[in-house]
């Protein structure tokens, strides 16, 4: 098999930790596999790097940002190299560019548009190990750009789908995805697969392990990903296409977001273009609106509420008062102690009945739903931060997320 495999930063973070990696690359070449190895900076090297810059202003050019946190995945590159040579093994370690990563201009946030892999390609054939510094790239004119903070996951998958790999191996310091949070439900279960799908939801809740964009990537080109433990050689969760053992249950996990603030617009008058004049400009600001409710109106009057992340709640709530005035609301209020609980699974789309078996979970708790939104795959309740646990736990034991799944 063609493996790439991909080390985050606590996988390289120190010496010792780069000589545990150099063991399992070892081990899966004695099992005959051809191998590229894609690696983070060390841990916190990244943000060690970018405060320096930020010590001598509060904008540093981002040109120079990415020529500056560039180094941090060089440095891992080399020092992994080095020690898989120690070892005897025909091991190089290739930069961005040398390994052909074509990106846009868009420093900081760049994009890959292709990868010109043949001279790592020509290190594999002859039986050698790539080594590739995550993160990054270059752009036409050869400046070097970055891929955005957790970049290496897309870097690896990107690079996967280009070498036409079997399977993009992700080492981590988590040894898969659960049912849902284990420091919450004691016995929830490591999933042995999941969905590209089921993923990009539970990641949006923040089970943030790989980079969404990675997610999306290998869903677009159909690679599968192993997301594993490089402290821990288990199985890990296989993030794959959906299929048929994945529906048979109607739930795959429970996905939850503390980071919540809810905003009530109460008694905007109800004409074309309130949504637009309330949301545009929060849209200007940067700030992410999530679940968003509005009411029928009454005497011509409606009420809008919907969520922030919390850290943008008091710049949300100023922007409010400002537009609420304007468009003759009645009144704002805000709340930033919610929080979202959500089920997810595939197999929703062939089981009825998993919001009301959802809401009588929750009612049985006493639990208040305040906004409820759904998608295709997942249902999402607002409630009060206090509830969050006791949330999660009733719903992982009402659709028995703790008994293994068939097939
Ligand atoms: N080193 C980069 C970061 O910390 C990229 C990565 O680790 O994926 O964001
Ligand atoms: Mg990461």
């Amino acid at each position: 098999m063609l493996i790439v495999q991909k080390f985050g930063g606590t996988s390289v973070g120190s010496i010792e930790r780069i000589r545990r990696t150099a063991d399992i690359v070892a081990g899966e070449l004695a099992r005959g596999h051809r191998l590229a190895v894609v690696v983070s900076a060390m841990s916190g090297e990244t943000n060690r790097l970018i405060a320096l810059a930020h010590e001598l202003t509060p904008e540093p050019d981002s040109r120079e940002l990415d020529a500056l946190v560039a180094t941090g995945e060089q440095v891992t590159a080399a020092l992994l190299a080095i020690e898989l040579q120690r070892r005897g093994i025909d091991a190089r370690s290739f930069t961005g560019a040398q390994a052909g990563f074509r990106t846009d201009s868009s420093h900081v946030r760049a994009r890959i548009q292709h990868i010109a892999c043949e001279r790592l390609l020509a290190h594999l054939d002859a039986g050698g190990v790539a080594v590739v510094t995550g993160f990054q790239g270059t752009d036409e004119q050869g400046n070097i750009t970055t891929l955005g903070r957790g970049g290496s996951d897309t870097s690896a998958v990107a690079l996967a789908i280009a070498l036409k790999a079997d399977i993009c191996d992700i080492y981590t310091d988590v040894d898969g995805i659960y049912t849902t949070d284990p420091r919450i439900v004691p016995n929830a279960r490591k999933m042995a697969r999941i969905s590209y799908e089921e993923m990009l939801e539970m990641a949006s809740l923040g089970a943030k392990v790989l980079q969404t964009r990675s997610v999306e990537l290998a869903m677009r080109h159909d690679m599968p990903i192993h997301l594993r433990s490089s402290f821990e050689l288990v199985p890990g969760t296989i993030v794959t296409r959906e299929d048929e053992s994945m529906e048979r249950a109607a739930i795959s996990g429970v996905a939850y977001n503390r980071d919540e603030a809810k905003i009530t617009i109460k008694g905007i008058p109800d004409h074309p273009g309130i949504a637009a004049g309330v949301f545009g400009p929060v849209a200007d600001a940067g700030i992410n609106v999530d679940v968003i409710v509005q009411n029928i109106s009454e005497h011509g009057l409606t009420d809008i509420t919907f969520t922030v992340p919390r850290s943008d709640f008091r710049a949300t709530m100023a922007i409010m008062d400002k537009v609420c005035a304007e468009m003759g609301a009645k009144s704002v209020a805000g709340d930033d102690s919610v929080a979202k609980v959500s089920v997810v699974g595939v197999g929703m789309r062939s089981h009825s009945g998993v919001a009301r078996k959802m809401f009588d979970a929750l009612a049985s708790e006493g639990i208040n739903i305040q906004m409820i939104t759904t998608s295709e795959i997942k249902i999402t309740v607002v409630v009060d931060e206090q509830h969050v646990d006791q949330a999660v736990r009733v719903l992982h034991a009402a659709f028995e997320l703790e008994k293994p799944r068939e097939g």
